[in-house]
């Protein structure tokens, strides 16, 4: 694609994919489609060489492309880039663009004093090599804009240069997620609250290359329609990091109720979550997932001593990933605050779990009585009516537009 102001290209870098080995093809493969997939509509093209990818578009998408690089796991950085001719003069040319861009930009260069050039060159033919490209460029930058002075150690803009198939030139390197391509680990079901920390650990194993289902309990009518909507709305949130999420609503008021009814008080909770996981389960066996995710972290709640957790995972046999259980809750927080996920999950809305629970809960409950009390209960019926008549909604990425 000719250069044209009109016309915008992205420069994307891979990081730990580099390091599979073997695996790399299939990882780079559900990379490439996965960018495709969150830019399709915006008559975007993506082009892959060794080690890089560049997205070619039209001004009018680039905040559409920053969007999906800010969403897209499985690249470590990338920059809005300028590309030339490989010619030293080309070179310097755009390196002193860039910096007065730079200069321009009351964002990221705002109050820039000081910059470096780095090189890198994987076409070894061109003339100067990395040392001598920084050297011209900088001195270029210095003749062009007498303001800006040159710190090699803690620059506040770096220039960097790339001699590939072409010349490529960019400051404002940003950060990517890091992590796996999403869709290269298999699907796993989220056990979705409306909480803080479930959201996370939903993100967490996406960026390890999992696809996400999500499964929510609610105990309408003593959980509220806006509890409901408030959980789909984190789904869509999380959706925009793993190429949509569908979401499983699972009705589970007549569970509850069973529980309330027979259960001595203090065991209600441990035994919803046991019945919980069953639910959960059942509609993962179905939907093809291989385990199934929570957001418990150990010792956070009376339920989520070692003991209990023992307890709730008792009658399930799936693999139960917990990517938050040795994390405090400022770390989870700090997470969904990035996400995007926090501000939904304040919301004033009761749980399920919320409305039922005791006063004295039992801390340390030991399994076989959990299981005494559980198989009393009689629950198998209730759980395969709630899991089998479920509302399913597509919280989908988003398409075309940026979510409002
Ligand atoms: P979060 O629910 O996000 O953890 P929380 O700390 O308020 O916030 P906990 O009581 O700690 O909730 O629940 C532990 C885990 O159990 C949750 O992370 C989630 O995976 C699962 N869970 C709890 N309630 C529900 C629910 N209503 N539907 C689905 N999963 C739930
Ligand atoms: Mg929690």
């Amino acid at each position: 694609m000719p250069y044209s102001p009109a016309a915008v290209t992205y420069l994307l870098k891979l990081g730990e994919l580099t390091l599979k080995g073997e695996n790399r093809g299939g990882f780079e493969q559900a990379l490439r489609r996965n960018a495709r997939s969150m830019l399709k509509g915006t008559g975007t093209q993506l082009v892959a060489t060794d080690g890089r990818y560049f997205i070619h578009a039209s001004e009018n998408v680039s905040e559409k492309i920053e969007f999906t690089l800010n969403h897209l796991f499985g690249i470590t950085g990338w920059a809005r880039t300028r590309f030339c001719e490989k010619t030293i003069d080309a070179v310097c040319k755009a390196c002193v663009e860039e910096a007065h861009a730079l200069l321009a930009d009351g964002g990221a260069g705002g109050g820039v004093k000081t910059f470096k050039v780095e090189a890198r060159r994987t076409d070894k033919s061109f003339p100067l090599e990395s040392y001598g490209i920084m050297a011209a460029a900088g001195e270029a930058v210095l003749a062009a804009i007498p303001a800006l002075k040159v710190d090699v150690h803690k620059p506040d803009a770096v220039i960097t240069v790339e001699i590939r198939e072409k010349a490529y030139i960019y400051a404002g390197n940003r950060k990517g997620l890091r992590g796996l391509p999403v869709g290269t680990a298999g699907r796993g079901l989220l056990l979705l609250s409306g909480g803080i920390d479930s959201p996370v650990a939903g993100f967490l194993m996406a960026g390890r290359g999992m696809s996400i289902d999500a499964a929510h309990f609610h105990a309408y009518p003593y959980t509220s329609k806006e509890a409901r909507d408030k959980v789909v709305r984190i789904a869509k949130t999380l959706g925009h990091y793993t190429l949509g999420v569908r979401l499983h609503i699972v009705g589970f008021t007549n569970v509850q109720m069973r529980i309330k009814e027979k259960a001595p008080p203090a065991w209600t909770t441990i035994l919803l979550r046991m019945a919980m996981m069953e639910a959960a389960e059942s509609i993962a066996r179905e939907e093809r997932c291989k385990c199934l995710i929570s957001g418990e972290s150990l010792s956070q709640v009376a339920s989520q001593t070692i003991e209990n957790i023992r307890c709730t995972e008792s009658r399930t046999t799936m693999p139960i990933l917990r990517p938050l259980i040795g994390m405090d809750k400022e770390s989870v927080t700090r997470i969904a605050e990035k996400i995007g996920t926090y501000k939904t999950s304040i919301l004033p809305y009761e749980d399920c779990c919320v409305l039922f629970s005791p006063k004295h809960p039992t801390l340390r409950g030991d399994v076989e009585e959990a299981s005494a009390y559980y198989e009393r209960l009689e629950l198998g019926d209730l759980i395969e009516k709630a899991a089998r008549e479920r509302d399913e909604e597509n919280c989908s990425f988003v398409g075309r537009r940026l979510p409002s």
